[in-house]
């Protein structure tokens, strides 16, 4: 039996809400990942079973890795079909907020959500939610929105109607959130839940080569490229970082995605327990920043205090406006700042 983390009073509100409503939207966070789509993905196909009239709507393209996805294909993008999807977040009954606490993580989808008469609930795993909706589900301790998704369709009571497509939509975002469940994966109700999900027919194992070995050529050699040569090592601050500009992702024929995971490589150094990578990106005119610790070093509290971000504890982001040199120099004046906290034994 999985523990109750979703209050009675959500569930109940959800329930009223979900019962009513016949045009339901759900939107994720702007570059979304595989939490972002799999959990939109895993509501989608359960409210698809209640025979709602329902859309996943997110901000710009997500990583080609998660496009096997059962129900990725109709997916509507906002920065593609802009007129069709302010119609659709218009007219929702029900405007489903999922992997995201802030507006701002939706970008030029925010006033069209804001602006919608459609009622707004979240679901999320972030620290401090903001407070645009109306039902908030929020569960930081909690390491992926998609293990929200299901848990809050079982406690509706419709575990019977979860299809294999949705149980590999929400497995691929409990995995991906967890680094193949190798980090914030601790909690023995993940693997009950998985267990769960394998009843329904999901090959975990086929999922884990969809996501993580589906990979074009370029993106090795970008990688190995990376590690060779733009790696550096703070041994004396326990730390990494690794950047990349737009001029080097050209030569390897960068698409979206191609970089994903390399913050993590770092932290596979001996007693390197924070990294950070610096992106120049290819869309807007910012160096996106990925930044990630092991044990109790909060990166989330450098993304917040120097690169206009935020996050997790152990995984957080931002984006910074200026130059790699810059991004660079803010950086070390972080390693400086958290010298402490990066030194300290546990
Ligand atoms: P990633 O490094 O994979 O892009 O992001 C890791 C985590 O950092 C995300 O799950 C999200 O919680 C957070 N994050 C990423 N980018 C941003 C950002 O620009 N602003 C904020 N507040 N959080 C971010
Ligand atoms: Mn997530």
């Amino acid at each position: 039996m999985l523990s109750k983390v979703i209050s009675q009073a959500n569930i109940d509100h959800v329930e009223k809400w979900f019962e009513r409503a016949e045009k339901i939207v759900i939107v994720t966070h702007v570059s979304p990942d595989g939490d972002a789509i799999g959990s939109s993905l895993g509501l989608w196909h359960f409210l698809e079973s209640q025979e709602k009239n329902v859309n996943v709507i997110v901000p710009n393209a997500f990583p080609d890795f998660l496009r096997w996805m059962p129900g990725a294909k109709d997916i509507i993008r906002y920065d593609k079909y802009k007129e069709f999807a302010d119609k659709l977040i218009a007219e929702a009954d029900v405007i489903c907020c999922l992997d995201f606490n802030a507006l701002s993580r939706i970008d030029a989808m925010a006033d069209a959500v804001a602006a919608s008469k459609g009622r707004k609930m979240m679901v999320d795993h972030h620290l401090y939610p903001g407070d645009f909706c109306r039902i908030v589900i929020s569960h930081p301790e909690i390491s992926s929105t998609s293990e929200l998704v299901f848990r809050l369709i079982c406690r509706l009571g419709y575990f019977e109607d979860i299809t294999k497509e949705g149980a590999e939509c929400i497995y691929t975002g409990m995995m991906t959130d967890t680094g193949g469940f190798t980090y914030n994966s601790n909690n023995r109700e993940i693997y009950f839940i998985i267990s769960e999900l394998l009843s329904k027919g999901i090959d975990k194992d086929e999922i884990y080569r969809n996501v993580y070995n589906t990979y074009s050529e370029g993106r090795l050699r970008l990688m190995g490229y990376v590690l060779y040569d733009k790696m550096q090592v703070f041994p004396e601050f326990n730390s990494a970082l690794i950047w990349l500009t737009k001029e080097e992702q050209g030569k390897f024929q960068y698409v979206k995605g191609d970089t994903e995971g390399f913050v993590n490589i770092p932290l596979s150094i001996k007693n390197v327990r924070f990294s950070v990578f610096l992106r120049e990106d290819t869309e807007k005119n910012m160096i996106k920043v990925s930044l990630r610790s092991v044990g109790t070093f909060p990166c989330n509290k450098v993304a917040a205090d120097f690169f206009n971000g935020g996050g997790h504890l152990n995984a957080s982001g931002g984006e910074f406006y200026g130059t790699m040199e810059e991004a660079i120099g803010l950086f070390k004046q972080a390693l400086l700042k958290y010298e402490e906290l990066l030194l300290a034994k546990k």
